[in-house]
């Protein structure tokens, strides 16, 4: 039987902390399902569909990844990919936190979910989408820490559109 997690998450955009949280998981796991979630309370810069298509073409040459996305409660949503592994990056211990009360509201509606952390790799553990969108609009370059279109993504977003 093949070994199945998720990983869920807002992705807006996609950065390389979060594809090295996905190849790492892609060695534990045979398939990886990389969830957008679907969060109206949350103000994001990309539609959920521009998302899930940044996070297709990242992912393209990865075996297993699989980019799907999700509203409601996450656990369910595990529930319903027939798995019970939930994955969560964890970068600074300034993460720690917000992550640990989550893992642990999800264990209280969901005994039978864990939620595995994984570390990235040091050159990304300061690295968040959010510091990303504030570099591209004060003119950074990102190249070192998004892939090329997703930086262009970013660019017109940010910088043509809002002049
Ligand atoms: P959310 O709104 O769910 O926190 P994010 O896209 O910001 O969505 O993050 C999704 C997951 O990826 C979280 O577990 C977060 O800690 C992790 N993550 C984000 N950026 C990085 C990074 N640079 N390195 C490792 N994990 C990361």
């Amino acid at each position: 039987m093949k070994k199945r997690a998720v990983y869920p998450g807002s992705f807006d955009p996609l950065t390389y902390g979060h594809i090295d949280i996905i190849k790492r998981a892609l060695r534990v796991f045979d398939e990886l399902i990389i969830a957008v979630a679907r969060n109206p309370g949350k103000q994001t810069l990309f539609s959920v569909e521009e998302r899930v298509r940044m996070l297709k073409r990242a992912t393209r040459g990865l075996k297993g990844a699989i980019v799907d996305d999700f509203d409601g409660l996450v656990v369910d949503y595990v529930r319903r990919q027939r798995t019970n592994v939930l994955i969560r990056g964890l970068r600074m211990i300034s993460d720690f936190e917000y992550e640990f009360q989550m893992a642990l509201t999800n264990r209280k509606l969901a005994s039978d979910i864990e939620t595995i952390f994984m570390m990235p790799s040091e050159s990304y553990c300061y690295l968040s989408s959010k510091l990303i969108k504030e570099a591209v609009s004060l003119g950074a370059d990102v190249s070192a820490f998004v892939p090329r279109f997703v930086e262009r993504r970013l660019e017109f977003r940010l910088i043509r559109k809002n002049p």
